[in-house]
């Protein structure tokens, strides 16, 4: 496959105008736009790849920590904001920023019109806050395209068909707008520009010499990303497999080459040079701050209790991740079942619980936010025994007590406590020899 770019240096362009133009897809994450400065620099990179002889669509987020800032500022008038009423409040963040854009582009002599989620046609179920998805109908896109302009898209957000409700598709949302546009669009490559040169083998901020990734797959970076790598966002990588949009990551603040993630189905494991075929080939740790661990104490140990209680979470629309259930403590005839579920989460799934206590018969509920979860991601992980002995020997060797464990064929997942979690993957990092030799440049955000 080519990989296409958009940093044409001048004695490369008569090269790329002879090419046919490419429809590119180019997301800017909110670090990279957190200021004026920002949205004029973003512009004029805009208006160079459009100069370039590409057609180019541009997915913008809330400016800098604008969401968090907003979410803060609900949090201060009510404790029980209508889902429908966030979703109008938090939209207004990526508003702001595309028509910001447009207008630093047509300052600096292109053409740009900005567009809402739902102006550019992005068709949603009506789960307010994590939306799906379920159609996208770029055509406004497409006309301001073909009279030339640059298309600047509002990320994260849609629109429901029937009732014309605004939603918004989740915290990160926008990296799945932008890789929705392009699948519509059947976009060449799609762009996702932030604040750092790729993915990283861990993330930068915790790990300064964690080692950048040239190409990876997309089965690697699914599970890194559903381990919490919030690089990208979970579902725009599934997007991307599904209907094989090629991804670079790459740095706005920079012009290096970002990392390619790979959709095609022959490029399951990147193949690292020098590996024996049958060795572990580990890809990265990701860790995730977003979870609370919930304990069912005093369960009945009888059938269908479980399925009762994962009933009631489903109801609640909560999405469970690690789940475990202790030995029933003997003579009792009850047991405990801890599962950890997104912080957001966490309150509806407590009350749905406790309306339910009576029914299934449990004793009580214990609700901890103070914990993270890290995952060492890798393929043949399974068959390789070496891989747990060396993963838990280095969590022991840096002290760190475990509060759940669980494995797959290609990762093992731990929660620790809150406070610790920073030490574990630089640990777990070190053990599998994946530091790199110079640091990891991190160009701007706050890391909220
Ligand atoms: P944006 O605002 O551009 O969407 P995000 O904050 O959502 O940016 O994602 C970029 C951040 O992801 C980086 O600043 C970094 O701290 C974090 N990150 C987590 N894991 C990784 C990883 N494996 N590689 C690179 N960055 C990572
Ligand atoms: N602004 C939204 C958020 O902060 C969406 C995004 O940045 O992708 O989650
Ligand atoms: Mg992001």
């Amino acid at each position: 496959m080519s990989l296409p770019t958009t940093d044409v240096k001048t004695e490369d362009l008569s090269a790329q105008t002879a090419k046919t133009k490419q429809l590119i897809v180019q997301k800017f994450g909110g670090s990279s736009v957190s200021d004026a400065e920002g949205i004029k620099r973003v512009a004029r990179r805009v208006v160079d790849a459009q100069k370039a002889g590409n057609e180019v669509v541009v997915v913008v987020s809330a400016m800098g920590d604008t969401t968090d800032e907003l979410l803060d500022l609900a949090a201060q008038v009510t404790d029980s904001a209508p889902a429908r009423e966030m979703d109008m409040l938090l939209s207004a963040g990526e508003r702001i920023s595309m028509a910001l854009l447009a207008m630093a582009i047509n300052k600096f002599g292109a053409s740009a019109q900005s567009f809402t989620g739902s102006q550019a046609g992005m068709i949603t179920d009506g789960i307010h806050g994590k939306a799906r998805i379920i159609d996208v109908d770029p055509h406004r896109i497409r006309t301001a395209l073909d009279k030339g302009h640059i298309a600047i898209v509002a990320g994260f957000q849609g629109m429901t068909r029937s009732t014309r409700e605004i939603t918004t598709l989740g915290r990160g949302g926008s990296d799945t707008t932008a890789v929705a546009l392009a699948a519509a669009l059947e976009a060449d490559v799609c762009e996702i520009y932030t604040d750092v040169d790729g993915i990283y083998t861990a993330d930068p901020r915790v790990v300064s010499t964690a080692t950048k990734i040239d190409r990876i797959s997309s089965e690697e970076m699914l599970e890194l990303a559903a381990s919490g790598a919030k690089i990208l966002h979970l579902r725009c990588v599934e997007y991307a497999r599904r209907f094989g949009v090629p991804l670079h990551v790459r740095s706005s603040f920079s012009q290096n080459e970002g990392t390619w993630v790979l959709p095609s189905a022959d490029d399951k494991i990147t193949i690292q040079e020098g590996v024996a075929l049958e060795q572990p080939i580990i890809s990265g740790v990701a860790h995730d701050r977003s979870e609370a661990k919930v304990t069912v104490v005093g369960v009945p140990d009888i059938p269908g209790k479980a399925a009762a209680i994962f009933q009631v979470i489903a109801k609640a629309h909560s999405n469970i991740d690690m789940i475990v259930q202790n030995v029933s403590t003997h003579g009792t005839g009850r047991t405990d079942i801890s599962f950890t579920l997104p912080i957001v989460e966490g309150a509806d799934a407590l009350t749905a619980l406790r309306a339910a206590q009576p029914e299934i018969g449990f004793e009580s509920i214990e609700y901890n936010e103070n914990v993270g979860k890290l995952s060492l991601i890798g393929a043949g992980m399974r068959s390789h025994p070496g891989v747990s002995a060396t993963f838990f020997k280095a969590l022991s060797d840096a002290g760190i007590n475990i509060n759940m464990i669980s494995t797959s064929e290609i990762r093992i997942s731990v929660v620790t406590h809150a406070d610790l979690l920073d030490d574990a993957v630089r640990a777990i990092h070190k053990a599998f020899e994946l530091d790199g030799e110079s640091e990891a440049t991190v160009y701007g955000g706050t890391g909220r």
